[in-house]
């Protein structure tokens, strides 16, 4: 039997905000156990909580990042539940009227675009950690993250695959980093995903019962998980039982996911409307204000560069990969003129050393235009391209300018025609034999020739006029 995989994601995305989302302290990652908490994330009885307004702004980015349509009026309601990380005993979020909705992603998938819609995203806040002691049989709460702004992006069951999965995330947390509202660390848990799977025979109209997989921290697990799941699923089918729908804990050091507990219902956490906080009112002149504020989105400057700077779907999908690298190729090639030689060395050789570093963009030693300047150098016939690349290095070590660099190393390329024919006549003069078998119509010997010269010159020589002159030279 044929399957058909259908899923639908989760996303909750922390909000980069310096305080948290209904009291002012701070969101800080990291901080010693308990330190960043107050009365009110403290769930104190009495104490009243109040939005930070930062907290809509960027909810309100996100929703027209990804076309969604911001409803005039939205609200919270208490989720409730027992948990020793949540002391309230409930969960501010949004429930039937949540921030926006009815919004949508494109996909490239097999060379054509895929939309996957966005059923809504709505604002809430975080729950506290459980630390478990390893040793003895005690747990520790923290409640600094109680309280941290988050927003939680649903799709509508539109992916298609696991790989369509991870493709569409990364889409998401492209935005999310575009827009400068959430920091997109996946292993602090500022990024993270619950991915319903299920599956359904070929052709097959009705939804197959799904699991919802959680616990998996990187794009690269998301998919293992969700192919691990894919097959388990298709397994049972096929061998005559049933899907029940549950909550999966992903393990990532066996491969596997486990059931954790059954699925709750909406109902269970009997939903209601916060009567401590008053409903968001969104108008018209507000979202023209967050509009004008929006930065430029990745695909659009994907598109862009494709056209304005002739370079191929692969380079500007790289080079758009993240907002700083995009401005600092613009930066190079607004000096330099060419896209095509600044991608390929920042692509190439400087961001080889940035990930051996582990260093990003921003702490790049080589400015942008000292990497222009290299490569006009370069367009000149000042250096070769093998010199720039010791050059190049040497400017990352060491946060010179290419000129510097080639003054303490003396790497100027030798396009004298004169000395470099002076040069050669010696070299012709050594060889006789050489010379004559060249002449006999052993062509391979040209090689050779080339050889002596750059030897002859520690591999200075332009290598198009060493190539000229010889070939006239050896001729006579
Ligand atoms: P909850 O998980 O809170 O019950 P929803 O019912 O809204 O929430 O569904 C959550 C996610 O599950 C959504 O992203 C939705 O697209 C996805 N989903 C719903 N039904 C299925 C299904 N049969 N297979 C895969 N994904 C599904
Ligand atoms: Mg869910
Ligand atoms: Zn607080």
């Amino acid at each position: 039997m044929e399957f058909e995989t259908v899923i639908g994601l989760e996303v909750h995305a922390q909000m980069l905000t310096e305080t948290k989302i209904f009291c002012s302290c701070s969101t800080k990652f990291g901080a010693a156990p308990n330190s960043h908490t107050c009365p009110i994330c403290l769930g104190m009885p009495g104490v009243l909580p109040v939005l930070n307004k930062k907290v809509v702004e960027y909810a309100m980015k996100m929703a027209l990042a990804t076309n969604c349509a911001i409803n005039p009026t939205c609200e919270f309601a208490r989720k409730n539940y027992f948990y020793p990380d949540l002391p309230k005993g409930y969960q501010i979020s949004q429930y039937a009227y949540p921030l926006a909705e009815h919004g949508w992603l494109e996909l490239e998938v097999n060379g054509g675009k895929k939309r996957i819609g966005i059923t809504r995203i709505h604002m809430e806040e975080d729950a506290g950690k459980l630390l478990h002691d390893e040793h003895n049989p005690v747990s520790y709460v923290d409640l600094n993250r109680t309280g941290v702004p988050l927003i939680e992006i649903v799709s509508e069951p539109d992916i298609r695959g696991a790989e369509e999965a991870a493709d569409y995330l990364k889409r998401l947390h492209e935005i999310l980093v575009y827009l400068e509202i959430c920091d997109g660390n996946m292993e602090e848990g500022s990024f993270r995903c619950d991915a319903n799977v299920s599956i359904r025979p070929k052709g097959q109209k009705e939804f197959g019962t799904r699991a919802e997989l959680k616990n998996m921290n990187s794009f690269r697990n998301v998919q293992r998980g969700l192919e691990y799941e894919i097959k388990r699923q298709q397994y049972i089918v096929e061998n005559g039982g049933t899907i029940v729908q549950e909550t999966r804990l992903w393990d990532d050091a066996q491969g596997v996911t486990n059931s954790m507990r059954g699925k709750e219902e909406a109902h269970d956490y009997r939903y209601f409307p916060d009567p401590d906080l008053v409903p968001v009112i969104v108008d018209e002149a507000w979202i023209g204000k967050i509009r004008a504020d929006m930065p430029e989105l990745p695909q659009a400057k994907r598109e862009r560069f494709i056209s304005e700077y002739q370079i191929s779907a692969y380079d500007a999908g790289v080079l758009t990969s993240e907002k700083a690298l995009a401005g600092y190729f613009e930066e190079v090639v607004a000096i330099c003129a060419k896209p095509k030689q600044a991608g390929n060395w920042l692509m190439g050789d400087v961001m080889k050393f940035l990930n051996e570093d582990k260093k990003t963009i921003r702490e790049c030693p080589i400015t942008a235009a000292s990497l222009a300047e290299m490569i006009n150098l370069i367009d000149a016939g000042t250096i070769s391209g093998k010199m720039a690349k010791d050059i190049v290095e040497e400017m990352y070590q060491s946060g010179k300018n290419p000129r510097e660099v080639i003054a303490e190393k003396g790497m100027v390329q030798i396009t004298d025609e004169a000395a470099l024919a002076k040069t050669i006549s010696s070299i012709i003069d050594a060889n006789p034999q050489q010379l004559a078998d060249y002449r006999a119509g052993k062509e391979k010997l040209f090689g050779f020739f080339v050889g002596q010269v750059m030897k002859a010159t520690q591999g200075k020589a332009n290598p198009q006029i060493v190539n000229d002159l010889l070939k006239k030279m050896l001729a006579k």
